[in-house]
């Protein structure tokens, strides 16, 4: 008899779905190590000429698909990959090697292009540079079909993926396929695909150590993503109770979604504006046609990965004055670049901390040719005065100082060429870097407003990798350090005259609305799944309660006693 089996993992993305497991690998191809003898020799190149063959049409394919979705210009890597394979001189250089040596052409196929690798990792150019993992995409494709192994470009239309661990590009580009949710063995709750998977409104547990291994395709499983579990073979009992949960939920959503429209407000009148966190196009459709609502945290890193490279300006400015315009008359705070941490390129430059490493504004400030394009895109996109620029993993005065003085560069410029922008754009900063937290008072003389990024914030101030499922538990938004920091911040923006919003994940959290109302801060830009929920918090409670809450737990030592303290006001007001 087949068994229902449990498996449990972090809750990472709401929601529950039942449907067939897609189990995702990448693969990475073992070489073959052992001699030839004479007479294989000859077919040996055979093979590899045809898996060559193979190989470039299987890229040029690709290729197309990408030139239709992506244009051309970010589809380059393709055309690189393909150099790599028609390059005549290269070749020649293995068949030659295969002849004499009397080696695989896999393992010398795989030692000249680890040669060529180690030529792109040390030259001076930085696109060559960041060409280097593109080779082993081209070893595993070309030793794949030498092996004649069936190439795995997609993931089955409406499945549940099992992976051991996604990027933010998986994630991204599976959503194509009508994906009803995410398990993997790795990540925590705040990586970038969980967070990705949270604005596909697709339910996602993770930090499972090994689901991966545990399920096979097919297997029709349940993804609970309230409380992160993964139910394999479910009974025919637990298949009514899922279905009728799935149920409760569309009647509860109807429900909440009829309040949405009312404002947003606490009963003693205390008004926090709501908007909406937009990951990526999918989402735009909430803004407009449900929440009616601005937009607090605009992430420009999708552009960047679906194009594979820093997009154009005209292709950011298309972006960015369709989301000006449909937003209007509600604002839109878009975010600089903040590429890096997890929101890695496949091809980008591994670091051994990239949460500490070369990451978002610093990589602006770096590469200001791109930097100003990105600003030159979003003041061209600000004629309607409803876009604001927000800077990324700003961690002192000087990063703020010269990324204004970039700005009115790309100003000067515009107002040279006659070119018409919002001539007091607001600017901010996102609060996600323990010396910023340090250095309120100095930056809030410096922008028109701050926005917390609990997400990094809370990793920076408790040294707790966010993406880390070993230290999840670690990772507390209530802890002590992370409420007293977000009061601190508060209250310098209000010292200073300008407003405070939270962007990162916990303003997403319901247990966290009445804390944050109560310690201040005046926006909350939440995801847009539980816009509706958030919004109905806000509506039940009111500012002289949340803030005496607040007063009380700001005393307490430890998250847990915080957590319960928490956990009672809200059961008091009936709001568990
Ligand atoms: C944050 O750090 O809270 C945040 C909103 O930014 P991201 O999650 O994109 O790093
Ligand atoms: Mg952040």
């Amino acid at each position: 008899m087949i068994k229902e089996i449990i498996y449990k993992g972090i809750a990472a993305s709401p929601g529950i779905s039942i449907a067939k497991a897609y189990i995702f690998t990448r693969s990475n191809f073992e070489v073959d190590i052992e001699f030839l003898n004479y007479s294989e020799t000859e077919k040996e190149i055979k093979d590899f000429q045809n898996a060559l063959e193979f190989s470039s049409k299987e890229l040029n394919k690709i290729r197309l698909l990408s030139y239709e979705k992506i244009g051309e210009k970010n589809s380059m890597i393709f055309d690189a990959q393909l150099e790599i394979l028609n390059d005549k001189f290269f070749i020649a250089t293995i068949l030659a090697r295969i002849e004499k040596e009397k080696r695989t052409a896999s393992f010398i196929f795989d030692e000249e292009l680890s040669k060529l690798g180690q030529v792109l990792l040390s030259s001076q150019d930085e696109y060559l540079r960041e060409r280097f993992s593109d080779i082993n995409d081209i070893r595993n494709r070309v030793i794949r079909n030498m092996k004649r192994e069936k190439l795995v470009s997609k993931v089955d239309e409406y499945s549940i993926i099992i992976a051991h661990e996604l990027t933010p590009a998986d994630t991204i580009l599976f959503s194509k396929r009508k994906v009803q949710g995410y398990a993997t063995d790795k990540g925590g709750t705040t990586s970038h695909a969980a967070i990705i998977s949270r604005a596909l409104r697709v339910p996602a547990v993770v930090g499972m150590k090994d689901i991966a291994k545990n399920i096979t395709s097919g297997d029709l499983i349940v993804i609970d993503g309230f409380n992160g579990v993964i139910v394999k073979n479910p009974t025919e009992k637990s298949l009514r109770n899922y279905k009728k949960k799935l149920e409760e939920l569309r009647e509860y959503e109807k429900k909440l979604n009829e309040t949405i429209d009312l404002p947003s407000e606490t009963i003693d009148g205390k008004q926090i504006e709501l908007s909406a966190n937009i990951e990526f196009d999918e989402e735009i459709d909430f803004v407009v046609n449900t929440g009616h609502c601005g937009i607090g945290l605009y992430r420009t890193e999708h552009l960047f990965l679906e194009a594979g490279d820093f997009p154009s300006e005209e292709r950011q400015l298309e972006e960015y004055s369709h989301i000006a315009t449909v937003t209007f008359p509600n604002n839109v705070t878009i975010r600089t670049y903040d590429i890096g941490g997890d929101k890695l390129l496949p091809h980008s430059e591994k670091e051994d901390n990239p949460f500490l490493g070369w990451r978002g504004i610093r990589i602006c400030l770096d590469r200001v040719d791109i930097f100003k394009e990105q600003l030159s895109a979003l003041l061209r996109a600000s004629g309607k005065k409803n876009v604001k620029i927000m800077f990324p993993m700003i961690s002192s005065v000087d990063e703020i100082v010269k990324a204004k003085k970039i700005l009115a560069e790309v100003k000067k410029d515009l107002d040279e060429h006659k070119v018409a922008y919002d001539k007091k754009i607001e600017i901010g900063i996102m609060i996600e870097v323990p010396s910023a937290y340090f250095l309120a008072d100095e930056l809030a003389k410096e922008v028109d407003f701050f926005s917390i990024g609990t997400n990094d914030l809370i990793q920076y101030i408790l040294a707790v990798d966010r993406g880390n499922e070993f230290i999840s538990s670690l990772y507390c938004a209530f802890h002590p350090a992370v409420l007293r920091a977000i009061k601190s911040v508060t209250q310098a923006a209000h010292r200073n005259k300008i407003k405070i919003s939270v962007c990162g994940e916990m303003a997403s959290d319901r247990l966290a609305t009445a804390v944050l109302v109560g310690l201040g801060i005046d926006e909350l830009s939440v995801v847009p799944s539980v816009f509706p929920e958030i919004k109905q918090v806000i509506r039940k409670i009111n500012f002289a309660d949340a803030k005496k809450l607040c007063e009380e737990i700001l005393l307490l030592p430890t998250e847990e006693k915080i957590r319960t303290k928490i956990e009672s006001f809200y059961k008091k007001k009936n709001l568990l």
